[in-house]
């Protein structure tokens, strides 16, 4: 009884893998497929997917141990900086401004879901979307006032893009598409088509906690079909919660600026534009 009980399992387990084409080799295929859909996309000569470091919050060790690194291997990032800890190291801000960093708007007090209890006095079920454009626009000017630039890309804190709650939920995703050039998720799975996503809700995949194994399979996987995979961190040092390993920095660094593995390793604007460019044929 229990052999014919496996058996049936078996055949089951079978019936769900082909008729979800979940297969590898039929990914594969996927992939290939969306490859020959591109059309007239192509990435720059010589480059065959390309890689944003993106960080959140002006954490201070983005400052002490993640620039450094960056800034010896010519790599150029992009910080999502939430006002009150950018004005705490201004000159140092300023530094990564002149070394060519992009500097992004990531709200101006980081409102997310009020389970997070940190941010139940700013929680995103309270939120409306007049509340949200203030927050977007006074963190945008009080940046440019600081800093000199004025962000053209934005982070969603949390990576959550509501306001409200239940039938009086709305999306704030139409508002980043109206006042930025793109907006980064968080915790996603997957690098972006090019040809496909959606500026305003780019997929943004956690840097954190990774070692450089883990994140070539991610490069390899991206080369494969021709993406843009937006990596996302927040702290950087040895180790620990939401804190990218210096040591997988400075590794990531040194292969995506070998020329000849094709990754071509920029700014989210800088990628955006050229993305954009691509497909309108002139810059947004
Ligand atoms: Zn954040």
């Amino acid at each position: 009884m229990r052999i014919v009980w496996i058996c049936l399992i078996v055949m089951y387990c079978c019936v769900i893998v082909v008729s979800t084409g979940c297969s590898p080799s039929n990914l594969q295929d996927k992939e290939q497929s969306a490859l020959e859909e591109r059309g007239d996309f192509s990435w720059p000569v010589g480059k065959r997917a390309a890689i944003s470091l993106t960080f959140d919050d002006a954490r201070f060790s983005q400052i002490d141990r993640g620039l450094p690194i960056l800034n010896e291997y010519g790599v150029k990032a992009t910080f999502y900086v939430l006002v009150r800890p950018l004005e705490e190291r201004l000159s140092d801000w300023k530094k990564a401004v002149t070394k060519g960093h992009e500097i992004g708007n990531h709200s101006l007090t980081h409102p997310c879901s009020g389970n997070f209890p940190f941010a139940r006095e700013r929680a995103l079920e309270n939120y409306t979307l007049g509340k949200m454009r203030y927050e977007l626009q006074e963190s945008n000017n009080i940046i440019e006032r600081l800093l000199g630039v004025r962000p053209v890309t934005f982070a969603y804190p949390c990576g959550q893009k509501y306001v409200g709650r239940g039938r009086n939920l709305k999306s704030y995703v139409p508002l980043v598409a109206e006042k930025f050039l793109a907006g980064r998720g968080w915790m996603d799975e997957w690098a972006n088509d090019p040809a496909f996503c959606d500026m305003a809700q780019l997929m943004g995949v956690e840097l954190d906690g990774k070692d450089f194994e883990q994140v070539k399979q991610l490069f390899d996987r991206t080369l494969a079909n021709g993406g843009w995979l937006v990596f996302c961190g927040h702290d950087i040092g040895e180790g620990g919660r939401q804190t990218t390993r210096a040591s997988t920095l400075k590794a990531l660094c040194e292969y995506a600026q070998d020329p000849a593995n094709g990754l071509w390793l920029d700014t989210v604007e800088e990628v955006a534009r050229y993305i954009l460019k691509q497909r309108t044929g002139k810059p947004d």
